[in-house]
């Protein structure tokens, strides 16, 4: 039987499939704008542009080496691993759930240590920008306190991880996937209140102007919108932004405080409608169904890529079950990087649909696409962002739409009747 042989490419193939079904299924049917030709010199001046491009080019480059490094280090423990390290996973081994949180926690571990040196050019390049605001103490802080809350997701995922392999020693997928699209919800609904103020201090509005802003734009359309807080993002970053975090309970928009002080009160309007447009389609519990669809045979994916790179690690060409143990855990490592890799560049896909449509309904909810416009203006300038990146680099890794074609959405809304 060479029937193992079809495996890998099977799962591939079912993973892609499930996830052209998820994007079929889950995108905005109508309410888009289709977007006016904007040449970018029309909105933004030659030297906007210009020192656009020169920051995006050594950022990309910082961005890949992270990768390259990340990629290649978990290559390297997987594939062939140095003498003493075999030792310690071997040590590990004896004590297969604890051994696995050991182990789980160390290789988060090792990948911060080793990306650091890149992180550090990255936090450079944005100081000298004047995009980040942080000195390097604040920024070591952040780095550890990731790196400390990224070990204990490690070894928690671990020991379950192993826990199921040995449990299903040939179909933990299965299993895996539920728990993954859990762990995410519970994620979703944890970080707002977890972890999120260990960075930063969060306020609801204050009584005033943009409070009673909020409020009436949420009202008129239709949105229970939780609570909405500003956040001082200002202590690490000059950008400005929004978001809509949290499920059920915890939900919230949060706002920079850089975009409350610093943009015209017309375009924090055009983000809060562009937000609240994200409460009223529930485009948080979008992505969680899109990962619910996708995590099974993407989990599926996972098991083969670790069966055969666990195989070759131990020599077994016949690609049978995993190492029940935490000398699996480099290879499952690996595989989950991977797949997750790309799985965020196909759900990127989906996401700029939902973003157009967050635009379209913040124009219909305002009606004042000047202000939709010069938003889009302010968040390219201010964040540094190309109004109009390379297309292959916006089609693999754009969440949004293009600053470009948002200034077009602007240029051709028509008020509905
Ligand atoms: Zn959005």
């Amino acid at each position: 039987m060479r029937a193992h042989r079809y495996r890998l490419p099977l799962a591939v193939i079912s993973g892609v499939a499930a996830a052209g079904v998820a994007t079929l299924l889950l995108r905005p049917r109508g309410g888009l704008i289709d977007p006016a030709v904007v040449e970018p010199t029309a909105y933004f001046s030659s030297e906007e542009l210009e020192r656009a491009r020169d920051f995006a080019g050594p950022r990309r480059v910082i961005f890949f080496a992270g990768l390259a490094v990340s990629a290649g280090t978990l290559a390297l423990l997987a594939l062939r691993p140095p003498a003493p390290i075999r030792g310690l996973i071997e040590a590990a081994s004896r004590r297969p759930l604890l051994g696995a949180a050991g182990v789980g926690a160390s290789l988060s571990l090792v990948l911060a240590v080793a990306t650091l040196p890149i992180s550090a050019l990255g936090h450079e390049h944005a100081v000298d920008a004047g995009l980040s605001t942080q000195g390097w103490g604040a920024w070591l802080l952040d780095a550890g306190k990731s790196s400390v809350i990224g070990a204990a997701m490690a070894a928690g995922g671990a020991l379950l991880a192993i826990a199921l392999i040995r449990r299903f020693p040939r179909m933990w997928w299965a299993p895996a996937s539920v728990a993954v699209v859990l762990l995410s919800a519970a994620y979703l609904y944890a970080s707002p209140v977890v972890l999120d103020p260990l960075f930063n201090r969060f306020e609801p509005l204050p009584a005033g102007q943009l409070r009673s802003d909020v409020l009436e734009l949420a009202d008129r359309a239709g949105v229970e919108v939780g609570e909405v807080y500003g956040v001082d993002a200002s202590r690490r970053t000059t950008g400005a932004n929004a978001y809509v975090g949290g499920l059920g309970t915890t939900k919230r928009v949060v706002l920079y405080d850089n975009l409350i002080d610093g943009l015209p009160e017309d375009q924090v309007r055009s983000v809060v409608a562009h937000e609240l447009a994200h409460v009223k389609h529930r485009d948080l519990t979008r992505g969680l169904v899109w990962l619910a669809i996708v995590a099974p045979p993407g989990m599926l994916l996972v098991q083969r890529l670790t069966e055969r790179i666990d195989g070759r690690r131990r020599g077994d060409r016949k690609h049978g079950p995993a190492s029940a143990t935490a000398a699996a855990l480099p290879a499952l490592a690996l595989s989950l990087a991977v797949v997750s890799f790309a799985g965020q560049m196909a759900s990127n896909v989906l996401s700029r649909q939902v973003e157009a449509r967050a635009d379209a309904f913040a124009l219909q909810l305002t009606r004042e696409p000047d202000a939709l416009i010069g938003l889009q203006r302010s968040l390219a300038v201010r964040n540094l962002s190309q109004p109009e990146p390379p297309a292959l680099l916006h089609d693999l890794f754009g969440t949004h739409p293009t600053a470009v074609e948002r200034i077009g959405y602007g240029l051709a809304w028509e008020p509905e009747r």
